[in-house]
Parts: C-alpha cells; structure tokens; sequence
C-alpha cells in the first residue's frame, strides 16, 4: 500500500466536494478529491438548477463563475398558479433587489472539474473502497483502491462530501449524531425536455392532480415535474402520459405549454434530514452527507455550497494562525441556514403538494395559504426572501 500526504482529504466530486476544493486552492491549501463514480456520470447526473445570488457572487469572486455569468438566466420572479390563475411573487422587488440564477447543477460541475484539471491538482475519479479512519486523531486517513493499487492518504482533515448516500457520515461512531428526518408519501417525476420553456419564470402549480412546476436549465430546455408516488414505475409513463399529466396541471386558458422529445426522466423521493453536529473529530461533513431537503424550496445545491464556503474560510484561517474556533463552530454556524432551509423546503413542499388521501380540509387549508401569499406583502416577502436566500454568517 502507498501512503500520500495532504492537507484536506475530500471524499466526493460533487458540488460541495469540487467547490471546497476550488476555495482552498485560493487558500493556498492543498487538497485530495477522490469520487467513485466516472467523470462521464458525474458530468451527466441531471439534479438542481436554481442557485442563489450569493452563491453566484461567491463563484463568480473565486473565479468559477465565468460561464455561469455569461449563461446563467437570471430571474427576478417565480409564479404560483392555484385554482386556475397564476400569481407572481416579484422576488427581486420583495426581497431587497436580490434574484436566483437558473444553471445547471451538471454545467457547474463541468466548471468546477475542468478548473480542477487545468490546475494539475488532484482529482481521482473511480476509485474503489473507500474508507476513513483514525477520526479522532490529528491524523486522520483516507483508504481506497484507484487503479488497481491499494492507497492510503494521510490527512489533517477530511472533508465528508459524498452526498447522502456517501460512507463517511456512517463512519461516525454510533451516538454521535443527533438525526432528524421527515419521509414524504410522494416524489417527483422530472423530465428534460428539448423545447423552450413556456414560461418566462418557474412556476408552480397546486392542482387536484397533484403538484406540477415548469422550470429551465437554458433558452433551449425545459425542465418539468409532477407529483407522482415515491415510487412511481417509469415504465409506466410514456412520454405521452407525461406531456397529457403536465398539460392537464400546467394548463391555463390562453396559455400553451410547448412538448418536444423528452431527453431524460426519473423519478426523485423526497425527504428532510438532518445530522448534527456536521463534525467528528476531524472528519468535517458538507452538503447532501448532513442534511436533505425536497426540492419544492430549491435549497440542497444552495446549502451545500454554503456549508463549504464557512469551512473553507474556517479551514484557512486554522492553517494561517492555528484559530480552530471557525472550525470548533462550523456546526452551529451551518445549522443556522441548514434549519431555516430545511423549515422553508418543509412549508413550500406541505402548502403545494396533494395530500396523500387528499383530504379536503388540508386543500382547503393550503388554497388559504396560497391565497394570503399571494395577496399579503408581507406572506409574499417572507416567501421572496427564503427563496433567494436569507442574509446569514
Ligand atoms: C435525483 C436528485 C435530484 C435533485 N434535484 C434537485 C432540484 O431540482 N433542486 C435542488 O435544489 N436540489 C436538487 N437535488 C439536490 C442537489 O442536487 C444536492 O443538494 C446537491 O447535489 C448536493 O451536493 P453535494 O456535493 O453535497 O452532494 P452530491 O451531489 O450527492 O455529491 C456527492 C458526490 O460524492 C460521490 N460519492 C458518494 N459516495 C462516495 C464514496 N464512497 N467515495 C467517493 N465518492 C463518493 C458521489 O458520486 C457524488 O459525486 C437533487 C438531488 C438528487 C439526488
């Protein structure tokens, strides 16, 4: 087995994992990636594609944001359509000129990845196996197996960046973590479509069929959902079923929702979740390995790069001058918006989404939501200022 030596250890090629990576470069701090999956599915995973302005601005300052700058589609409202009208929430007016940025979760990562090749630095994809250890010492350990040999890399941290499903948040010995975590009884069936959007923004739209949003990822593609079961069989939903669903929840008099070839379709569960705190010894947890949102608040990519950005800053000021304190509250400091995420996702989910039995007085409960915050400013601007992101450490 060989042993390498580096400063941050980062399990996971993701967003948070690539982003991480990127800040600490700046930082002047060296960093290992190792992702299991291929470059090619990793570039491909179709997922979010609403991001914050101040996740764009950070991008855009560290350097890896030009592409997004130049493509990215910048909205300064979304739409609600319930009991056949449609309502805008003037985002930007609402909330203090702030907007949302539609790109591509995919896109960012080819960003961040080619950045990350460009500079030589490490980034191993496909490796096998691998395993944390030693957590509680100032020497942690990274095993896995890349290219047919056995590796070992001795760390000062590692960073836990393997999304939800990843080995490094139950590695964590067992009473560790407190857990939080709310199953929903629907998900969502998303498709990619090759046809321009109808909609100039997102919408949203509460129906008796059940919840369906018309979102983007370009001038060029439409990116739609519908409630449907968590777990919903795709083989029974040709392409035509899916178009009549959308045409049936999205459809208003006067209004026409584009089709074209459906170029990718699955279906996503949904769940909150929370661990606390985001940290073992020194293996630091980031984005989707401590918490989930549904994606109804459009805050999983958002949270994650969040959760970086205060262990970078945390990160860089330990190695300039020993201060741990950034690092000691790097918990605390992320729960703040990770709780806050998690309540906005929870609400936009619960107000939009046919109930299970659809009973009616939770629909009548939710048209009373939707109507107050539709014609209170005050509901409107609380909806605004959650969706583009609250001010928060
Ligand atoms: C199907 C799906 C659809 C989504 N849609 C939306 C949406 O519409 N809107 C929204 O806001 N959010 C959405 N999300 C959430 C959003 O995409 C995530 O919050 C975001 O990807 C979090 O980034 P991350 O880097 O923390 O985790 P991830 O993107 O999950 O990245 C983790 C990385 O770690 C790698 N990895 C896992 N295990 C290991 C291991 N053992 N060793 C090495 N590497 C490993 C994975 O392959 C992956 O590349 C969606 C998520 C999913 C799963």
């Amino acid at each position: 087995m060989s042993r390498t030596r580096t400063q941050v250890g980062i399990v996971g090629a993701g967003p948070a994992g690539l982003t991480l990576a990127h800040l600490l470069q700046l930082e002047g701090i060296e960093t290992y990636i190792l992702e299991d999956r291929s470059r090619e599915y990793v570039e491909a995973r179709i997922r979010a594609g609403v991001i914050e302005q101040a996740i764009v601005d950070l991008l855009v300052e560290a350097g890896a944001g030009a592409r997004l700058q130049h493509e990215g589609l910048v909205h300064h409202g979304i739409e609600l359509q319930f009991a056949g009208e449609r309502h805008r929430i003037p985002l930007s007016d609402l909330a203090g000129g702030r907007a949302i940025v539609i790109y591509g979760q995919t896109e960012l990562v080819k960003d961040l990845i080619r950045l990350r090749l460009e500079s030589g630095l490490p980034l191993h994809f496909e490796v096998s196996g691998v395993s944390v250890h030693e957590l509680e010492t100032e020497r942690p350990l990274i095993r896995y197996r890349h290219e047919g040999r056995d590796e070992e890399l001795e760390c000062d941290v590692i960073a836990g960046c393997d999304g939800f499903h990843g080995i490094c948040r139950p590695s964590i010995p067992a009473g560790v973590l407190s857990e939080f975590s709310r199953g929903y009884p629907f998900g969502w069936l998303g498709i990619l479509a090759e046809v321009a959007p109808s909609n100039d923004e997102l919408v949203y739209a509460h129906h008796e069929r059940g919840f369906a949003l018309s979102s983007l990822r370009s001038p060029e593609l439409s990116r739609l959902y519908i409630q449907c079961r968590p777990d919903e069989d795709l083989a029974e939903w040709p392409d035509d079923r899916i178009w009549v669903e959308l045409q049936t929840r999205l459809g208003l008099e006067g209004r026409t929702l584009a089709e074209g070839p459906i170029l990718e379709k699955g279906v996503t569960g949904m769940r909150s979740y929370v661990c606390e705190p985001m940290r073992y010894g020194r293996l630091f947890l980031a984005g989707d390995a401590a918490h989930i949102v549904p994606p109804t608040g459009a805050k999983g990519l958002n949270l994650a790069l969040h959760d970086v950005r205060v262990l970078a800053d945390a990160l860089a000021t330990w190695h300039r001058s020993e201060d741990a304190s950034g690092l000691d509250a790097y918990s605390d400091t992320c729960m703040r918006r990770v709780w806050r995420a998690e309540h906005f996702s929870w609400w936009m989910t619960q107000m939009l989404h046919r109930p299970e039995d659809g009973d009616p007085f939770d629909l009548k409960l939710q048209l009373s939501q939707l109507r107050y915050v539709t014609t209170s400013r005050a509901a409107a601007t609380s909806l605004a200022e959650n969706y583009v992101g609250l001010d928060m450490v």
